[in-house]
């Protein structure tokens, strides 16, 4: 069973979350290199925050208020080693997982992370296939990093960049950091090869949806894939109010009345981001519509935390606790079967939910969703 939300629209906590060896099933199940959960999704992707730091402060994800000088992050020994990781990720591969994606905080900002692309990109799929390697960055420090990252196997990165002009940019990371840097760090991965480039723009209205026109008109043509991405009630401490989302409707039509656009197919099944391109034939841009859209019935995604809990949805009240297990004992194939029981029971669907409540809030007469209200 995974999150439920209950009548006032808080998240109801699953019942049970593997937390120790007294959880591990005593019936061990070897991986058959595919598990569904229970509204028929296939685990296919596996996303691993490898630091819980980061270079910025964006204002929408962790803001000064919160994340000031005073706030603790993790000690060293409560990370996960790339070994752990790597251990993890081989059982989420043997389950089914073909893509992994390193995330954060900010992913550049851990030590030695090549070498952790490098025992990811040896991995296999039980066919013998090669294993998707993706990073997502806010480019602070891809100028540097980008050449030795793709040497030890990376294939792509995404590249966080919210406005193009230099004080709604600076405003936006908080910590003054000029666009010119970043825009240099795309550049050069581009070169070394880490394409196609996505670079995904978080909008929040009154601060940086005055770019989007032009953040679509600097891209148009180019390489680099631009995606526009719904501002998200994630976590506890970004203030959101349904008020700030630029919904993606709104962003292709400010977009489509200067620069014409036609709505193309999806890549894949599953696809987050909806694919727009432009009739003049320049190039392809993407919207994920987190919120006025759900695609929970396509989310086949799984998230290890810094510190090693596994999450089936990114607004899941707490994880399993993967960490724990192995750090006392857990084999492998206790391993695979908490893995292989946590994504059968899955039923995560939170933006599907919150779609309803904010309809029925709508119908209510009420026009807004507040954090307190949906719950984190
Ligand atoms: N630091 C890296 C970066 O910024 O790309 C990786 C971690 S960041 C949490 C991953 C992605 O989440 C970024 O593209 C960021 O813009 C997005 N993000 C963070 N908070 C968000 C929110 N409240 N709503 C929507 N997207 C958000
Ligand atoms: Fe850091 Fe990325 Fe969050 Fe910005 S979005 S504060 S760069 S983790
Ligand atoms: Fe997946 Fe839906 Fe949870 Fe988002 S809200 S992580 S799409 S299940």
């Amino acid at each position: 069973m995974g999150d439920a939300v209950m009548d006032n629209g808080a998240l109801e906590p699953r019942p049970h979350y593997f937390r120790d060896l007294s959880d591990v099933p005593v019936e061990l199940e070897p991986p058959t290199g595919t598990v569904t959960d229970t509204r028929n999704r296939q685990l296919r992707d596996l996303r691993i925050s490898v630091t819980d730091r980061c270079n910025f402060r964006c204002v929408y994800c962790m803001p000064k208020e919160i994340f000031g000088k005073d706030f603790t992050f993790m000690e060293r020994a409560e990370l996960l080693t790339f070994e752990e990781m790597t251990r993890l990720a081989r059982i989420a591969v043997a389950h089914g997982v073909e893509k992994i994606r390193l995330t954060g905080g900010e992913p550049l900002l851990r030590k030695g992370l090549e070498e952790l692309v490098g025992m990811l990109a040896a991995l296999k799929t039980p066919d013998g296939r090669d294993i998707d390697i993706a990073l997502t960055t806010n480019g602070s420090a891809l100028a540097v990093k980008a050449q030795s990252l793709k040497d030890a196997g990376l294939k792509r990165v995404t590249v966080s960049l919210d406005s193009l002009d230099d004080a709604t940019f600076k405003a936006m990371n908080d910590v003054n950091f000029p666009v010119a840097k970043v825009l240099h760090g795309i550049d050069v991965a581009h070169e070394v090869g880490l394409g196609p480039i996505k670079i995904n723009m978080v909008m929040k209205r009154g601060q940086n949806d005055q770019d989007i026109v032009s953040m679509a008109r600097h891209f148009k043509g180019s390489p680099y894939i631009l995606r526009f991405i719904e501002f998200m009630d994630v976590g506890t401490s970004n203030g959101w109010k349904m008020g700030e989302v630029v919904p993606s409707a709104e962003v292709i039509s400010r977009i489509n009345a200067e620069l014409p656009l036609e709505e193309i197919a999806p890549n894949y099944n599953g696809e987050t981001s909806a694919r727009w391109r432009y009739r003049d034939g320049s190039g392809e841009i993407g919207v994920i519509s987190s919120v006025t859209q759900s695609f929970c019935h396509s989310c086949t995604r799984v998230r290890v935390s810094t510190e090693g809990k596994l999450f089936t949805c990114l607004f899941a009240t707490d994880g399993h606790d993967l960490s724990a297990l192995m750090r006392s004992g857990c084999s492998d194939e206790q391993l695979s079967t908490v893995m292989a029981h946590i994504w059968r029971e899955r039923t995560d669907r939170y933006s599907e939910l919150r779609s309803a409540k904010t309809r029925e809030l709508r119908a209510t007469g009420k026009t807004k969703i507040e954090m307190s209200y949906i719950g984190g």
